[in-house]
């Protein structure tokens, strides 16, 4: 008998590394897009930035916080980009899939390192190499304390691995999701363009539609509005941020319904 419910000694350890941290992050899932791991690269992945992401999500493993990840693959294939090209879409969304799959190898690689235990759960079988996504599994997976990498998107076409971690973090019981990107937050324009560009602190779910404000697709944020699931965007560069953020600290914006 082992996890989290059973271990006396374990679950003081993480109520102690807990202190301090909002009930609201103690079951999180984490998305990061596959851009962010190619570094200073414009394809691919740079091993180092995937090995610093790894180190920000081991320490907030480390608190006793139990996180689930999905990747994207938009470093390797989007199918959208292919069908443009002529490619069927439904077949690219597909490969894009897979390129998630890679990713996913190797981020748990990189937090393997960092010596945490992880499993990679795919939404298409590959079983030589991944976990099939079963839903109670996962969650027991949490519950011991390991880091679950969701790969292969939803497992359908026509979908994002944004909607994907709306979807396992409603699936999961995950109190919060955390959007990794490259700025601290959600912004009025874009801040790389747009001098005039300004932060916000907060919004709500329907601002986030009605503004088109570009945070995540549509479907995704529907899907955390119907599930009350409060969305974090901050930047996933700057060094400890995801642990920063978990401990409400530093810069970020709030998704949630109105007060
Ligand atoms: N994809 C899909 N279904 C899903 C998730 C992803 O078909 O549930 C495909 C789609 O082609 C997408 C690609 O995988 O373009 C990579 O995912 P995404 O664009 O969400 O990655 P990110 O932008 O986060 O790197």
């Amino acid at each position: 008998m082992t996890g989290h419910s059973t271990d006396t000694s374990a679950g003081l350890d993480r109520e102690t590394s807990l202190a301090g941290i909002s009930p609201e992050y103690r079951r999180v899932l984490l998305k990061v897009s596959g851009e962010a791991l190619m570094g200073a690269g414009d394809f691919g992945l740079d091993p180092v930035t995937v090995s610093a992401i790894a180190a920000d999500v081991a320490d907030v493993h480390r608190m006793g916080v139990e996180v689930g990840l999905v990747i994207g693959g938009g470093n390797i294939f989007r199918g959208i980009a292919a069908a443009a090209r002529g490619m069927e879409r439904a077949q690219g969304d597909y490969a894009g899939m897979l390129a998630t799959v890679i990713n996913a190898l190797m981020m748990q690689n990189a937090l393997e390192n960092c010596g945490v235990d992880t499993r990679v759960m795919s939404a298409i079988q590959m079983s030589s190499i991944a976990e099939p996504y079963i839903r109670r599994r996962a969650v027991r997976h949490m519950e011991k304390g390991r880091v679950v990498i969701f790969a292969a998107g939803t497992g359908n076409p026509f979908f994002t691995t944004d909607t994907a971690a709306a979807l396992r973090a409603a699936e999961m019981d995950c109190t919060a999701l955390f959007k990794g990107t490259q700025v601290d937050g959600v912004y009025s324009a874009d801040p790389r363009k747009d001098p005039n560009a300004t932060r916000f602190d907060e919004l709500t779910y329907l601002e986030v539609l009605s503004r088109d404000l570009n945070v995540m697709d549509a479907s995704a944020i529907s899907l955390a509005r119907e599930n009350s699931l409060p969305i974090i965007v901050f930047n996933i560069h700057a060094p400890g941020a995801f642990g920063k953020v978990i401990r409400g600290e530093g810069l970020f914006t709030r998704i949630i319904d109105p007060a």
